[in-house]
């Protein structure tokens, strides 16, 4: 690891990963669990090698971002499961974007699974486990100091490059793009992203077969779990 940072004690544990504070005070490490969970924690389960996946996964999209202009938290793969990042304050603000109607948008507007939308819709969710993440737009955002409007706007911005980005990047390895969520975090002043770019975080179906490559395969008990996060992590950074 960078010289001289060493990890600490865990300051933080989440559903997927637990947060180790380390001897610099301006750095965190994130390790990636195999635990999965749905439906705000009623259902739970284990997804093996998950950790592996998607820390890999977050390591290999954020450097690619980092490279395209996207400032995010990233900055060492440590080992398979372990991320070096820099401590943020996280924003209390969950950044949607969707291109393909699935999930929540399925229900709430009733409209089939799978139909395209003509342009990419940019959604905010209030980061609150007990409440469920309830939808929420730029008035309660600026109501309740969730956000200034230009953090607002700079979140909101960033989500849709990062959109093309990604659905250009895994557009080319036969994936689409249908919907993902971001978290944004302050660094000193700055907005970086954060969190992890994952098959819990994205939906990817396969562009031919459309095939669901995510976290869908566990919440719906669709089968063949691992084997959807392992064909991800091959197509996009390769074979390990
Ligand atoms: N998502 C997430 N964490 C959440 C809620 C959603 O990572 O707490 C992701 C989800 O995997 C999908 C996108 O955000 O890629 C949109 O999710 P949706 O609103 O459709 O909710 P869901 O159907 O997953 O409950």
């Amino acid at each position: 690891m960078t010289v001289d940072v060493k990890k600490g004690q865990p300051i933080y544990e989440g559903k997927a990963k637990i947060i180790y504070e380390t001897s610099d005070p301006e750095r965190v490490i994130t390790y990636f669990k195999d635990d999965a969970t749905a439906f705000d924690g009623a259902k739970k389960g284990s997804i093996k090698e998950k950790g592996v996946v998607n820390a890999g996964l977050s390591a290999h999209l954020f450097r690619y971002l980092e490279q395209k202009g996207i400032p995010t938290h990233f900055e060492e793969l440590v080992n398979e499961r372990e991320l070096l990042v820099k401590r943020l304050t996280i924003i209390q603000v969950e950044v949607v974007v969707r291109n393909i109607v699935a999930g929540s948008l399925s229900k709430r507007l009733g409209i089939e699974e799978g139909t395209e939308l003509s342009d990419p819709v940019l959604e905010f969710y209030y980061k609150n486990d007990e409440l469920g993440d309830p939808l929420v737009n730029e008035y309660h955002i600026r109501a309740l100091d969730l956000a200034t409007p230009g953090q607002l706007k700079e979140m909101g911005d960033l989500a849709l490059s990062i959109n093309e980005l990604l659905s250009q990047y895994v557009g080319e390895k036969g994936l689409d793009l249908v919907d993902f969520k971001l978290e944004f975090g302050l660094f000193g002043d700055k907005i970086l992203l954060g969190d992890e770019i994952s098959p819990d975080t994205c939906r990817f179906w396969d562009r031919e077969t459309r095939k669901k490559l995510d976290k869908d395969r566990f919440r719906r008990d669709l089968g063949g779990v691992e084997e959807a996060y392992q064909e991800v992590y091959d197509r996009l950074v390769g074979g390990r």
